[in-house]
This record gives structure tokens, sequence and C-alpha cells, in this order.
């Protein structure tokens, strides 16, 4: 479940933050997770309350914004909205779709005490 270890890089980006100003609890994290990023949001979650448990952001609300998927259709020449990896493209149905966005989770801010 690649989801625990995504947690434990949270972790580190938050233990970072806290102690880059002066070892300060965590009490919000948001995620910026895409929509190509093949995450399971509840596990994510599950793993983030275990992992964060006894550290620095313990309880912390976890905000996860949604960001959308979108690729470079070879046949089109232009940028396409894709709800899934390897889907088609939506205007001509070709399958040269180069994933460029949404595929990534990143910790997009932190909230401190
Ligand atoms: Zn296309």
């Amino acid at each position: 479940m690649h989801e625990m270890s995504l947690a434990e890089g949270v972790r580190g980006i938050v233990e970072d933050a806290a102690r880059a100003h002066g070892g300060r609890r965590i009490s919000a994290v948001v995620l910026e997770i895409g929509e190509l990023a093949a995450v399971e949001v509840e596990a994510l979650t599950f793993c983030l309350e275990v992992v964060l448990r006894g550290s620095v952001a313990e309880g912390a609300r976890i905000d996860i914004e949604a960001t959308p998927g979108t690729g470079w259709c070879m046949q089109c020449a232009a940028t396409v909205p894709v709800a899934a990896l390897y889907d088609a493209c939506p205007q001509c149905g070709s399958y040269q779709v180069q994933p460029t966005g949404g595929t990534e989770m990143r910790v997009k801010a932190v909230e401190l005490e």
C-alpha cells in the first residue's frame, strides 16, 4: 500500500516545517492530490492518522484539495482534460495522450498552532 510511504513523506515535510518555525505544533496540513496520482484519499487519511500519532502534527486537520488531471494530446496538439491515466483523448479518441497535470501529490501548506 503506497499510501503508507506517502504518509511518511508528508510527516517528514511537516516535521521539517515545524522545526523551521521553532518547533511549533502543526494544526492543519493542506494536501494537493492530483486526480491522476493514483492515491486513495481514504487510505491516505487513515495512514496519516497512524503516522502522525506522536509527532508535532498529531491530531492535525487534513485538508485535501483535488487537482484535475490534464494531458497533452499528440493528435489534437492541445492540452485536454483527463479523468484517468491511459484514458483516450475526450476530443479525438486517440490514446496518444501524455499526462501533464494532476499526476502528483504535494503538501501545499501547513498551519502552525
Ligand atoms: Zn485528441
